[in-house]
């Protein structure tokens, strides 16, 4: 399946159009630096500057251009998927966009008024795009959906908590849980089987341990500042000393948010960012620097030690992120002191672990280590894309599952013995045409004549055998041409309606009832009743998907009987209407259904 996944930042979008079967990347796509004069888009390894001071909607525009650009080698995007930082207390899995879930994440802006305003943009501007394909949300929060109250919660009061929404989220969950799975492909084991903890250290960072499966404890909290010490923000602090900052004259909460997101951290500690100088300025003698990276690996080393208390051991301690899978200096401090684990660095293994699309996960733990030290190459847009690729892979083969096959009914007969005595002569016997799928009934070679006050109809099929009760099916259509109304009803159901007169080779007579339109509905045996969720006599929706003439049946009736086939009964203008006949097939529609 081929997913468009978009990642966009305040600053930087990434994008990358998967092919979900072989996990490639048909096309990779990154703009940097957005807001600035060194803002550049990279297209798979060309690079070239983008519009100065490009906007996030220009970067975004000019990322969708590329893709489209691009399909004709890569061909179009089935789905779109886009990751959005913060789903709160309401998205705990990848989730359809829809207007709803839209408002939905407006509103939960507020919670995270840096990070999720850039995603909303994006969803905007790709749904207008590419408006004829599924639009998915991914979210950092929802891989932390199962953390326990203990860890969840801070240590306020109730009403407080409630009343402004304060628990930890948690972060960087599509990656953590990308990790987890590549690392129990990594194990050939289950992921239910093993303890990881996850350090996810890039630009932002955050730390998971993850129990068997499910993340129980992360460095981030009820926003992305809290855990360890990231490009520029500070990570954990005392809180007495941002009212100490705020007392004096110089900090208002904007600019106290200012230094926390953008000024903190190792920017705040070293004037830069990006690891790869602090590690050179370091290793010239650098005393900040040196104090940057100290406190760096002591903050990660902390943390890893005190999840491995949590889950009573680990398995596997695994680095990721810009961090995490290129500074060997970085994982080589954090790891210090952690013999004791059982958490032992191979040196030469992890001066040498050099991550590619080839080799994205790197075994850089000693012989003898019991705990498993391993490098793995984040992606969230692969793991997007695959999360993607799942759902809506259970849900075409729910579709399946729920497919009905649909038998189209013409017009016809069913009549009973003196009926047919008087249209054939006494004693005739019916002789069978086809069998019908519903057992013992058939559909007869004979054919008798309606006759209304406004016209004659022809070829009418009969069915046999004879039934006590005469009943003759007709569509809306046929009324108008024969100039009567016919009730609708479910077969058997004739009190009250009109009759209409027959003509056969041995004469003609006129019925006094029996006349009706059938109403829609759908033959099944109990165990398709169960497998489908639905009882005799139910009414449900069904949706029919055709070329152009897509159209959801309300009303259509549920018979159950040991004897019934699976099969929806539509009349000619209904399946006329909905543009199928015999051989195509219908589904019910999830949650449509009313108990009778
Ligand atoms: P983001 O969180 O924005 O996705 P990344 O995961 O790309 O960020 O990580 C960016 C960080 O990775 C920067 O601090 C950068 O300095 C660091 N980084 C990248 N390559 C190296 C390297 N070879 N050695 C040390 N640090 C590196």
């Amino acid at each position: 399946m081929r997913i468009l996944a978009l990642n966009c930042g305040s600053s930087s979008i990434k994008g990358a159009l998967v092919e979900t079967g072989t996990r490639a990347r048909l096309l990779d796509l990154e703009v940097e630096n957005l807001g600035l004069r060194t803002c550049r888009m990279r297209v798979g390894t060309s690079e070239r500057p983008l519009a100065s001071n490009a906007s996030l909607a220009q970067g975004l525009e000019a990322v969708l251009s590329e893709v489209r650009r691009h399909e004709e080698e890569t061909g179009r995007p089935v789905a779109v998927v886009h990751r959005v930082v913060h789903g709160g207390a309401t998205f705990k899995t990848t989730t359809l966009l829809d207007d709803e879930v839209l408002g939905e994440l407006e509103r939960l802006s507020r919670l995270a008024p840096l990070h999720n305003p850039p995603a909303l943009e994006a969803i905007r501007a790709a749904r207008a795009r590419y408006s004829d394909v599924p639009h998915y949300a991914a979210f950092d929060t929802a891989f932390h959906a199962t953390l326990p109250r203990r860890a969840r919660e801070y240590a306020l009061p109730a009403e407080l908590r409630a009343a402004f929404s304060i628990r930890r989220f948690g972060f960087h969950g599509i990656n953590h849980a990308h990790v987890l799975n590549r690392v129990a492909a990594y194990m050939q084991a289950a992921p239910e089987a093993l303890r990881v903890i996850s350090c996810h250290l890039g630009n932002g960072a955050s730390v998971t341990a993850i129990e068997y499966g499910r993340s129980v404890e992360t460095s981030m909290g009820m926003t992305p500042l809290e855990g360890l010490v990231m490009g520029t923000r500070a990570g954990d602090l005392d809180p007495g000393i941002l009212f100490e900052l705020l007392r004096s004259e110089a900090f208002t909460v904007e600019k106290l948010e200012e230094l926390l997101n953008k000024g903190a951290g190792l920017k705040g500690l070293t004037g830069t960012n990006d690891m790869r100088e602090i590690e050179r300025r370091a290793g010239q003698g650098d005393e900040e620097c040196r104090l940057a990276l100290a406190l760096y690996s002591h903050r990660v080393r902390k943390y890893i030690g005190a999840y491995a208390a949590i889950m009573g051991g680990v398995d596997v301690i695994a680095f990721t992120g810009g961090v995490g899978e290129n500074s060997a200096l970085v994982r080589h401090r954090c790891l210090q002191r952690l013999d004791f684990l059982g958490a032992a660095l191979d040196e030469d293994r992890n001066r040498d672990a050099s991550l590619d699309a080839a080799a994205d996960c790197i075994d850089v733990s000693a012989e003898h280590a019991r705990v498993r030290l391993l490098v793995v190459r984040a992606d969230e847009e692969l793991a997007m894309a695959l999360d993607v690729a799942k759902l809506m892979t259970a849900k075409a083969s729910a579709r399946e599952e729920a497919r009905i096959p649909i038998a189209v009914s013409a017009r016809h007969a069913h009549l009973s013995r003196p009926t047919l005595d008087k249209l054939f002569g006494a004693g005739h016997e019916l002789h069978p045409r086809t069998w019908l799928s519903q057992t013992g009934q058939f559909a007869a070679t004979e054919t008798v004549t309606l006759i209304g006050p406004r016209g004659r109809l022809e070829g009418v099929r009969l069915m046999g055998p004879p039934r006590e009760h005469d009943q003759v099916e007709i569509s809306r259509s046929d009324e108008f041409t024969l100039g009567v109304d016919a009730p609708v009803r479910l077969s058997g159901d004739l009190a009250n309606t009109p009759g209409i007169t027959l003509e056969g080779p041995a004469g003609r007579t006129t019925i006094k009832s029996g006349l009706i339109c059938a109403r829609r509905h759908i033959h099944m045996g109990p165990e398709d009743a169960q497998r489908l969720g639905v009882s005799d006599c139910d009414t449900v929706s069904v949706a029919i998907d055709s070329e152009g003439r897509d159209l959801v049946f309300q009303d259509v009736t549920v018979r159950v009987a040991p004897s019934f086939r699976l099969e929806l009964h539509l009349d000619t203008d209904e399946a006329n209407a909905a543009g199928v006949g015999p051989g195509d097939y219908a589904r019910l529609v999830p949650g449509s259904h009313a108990r009778s």
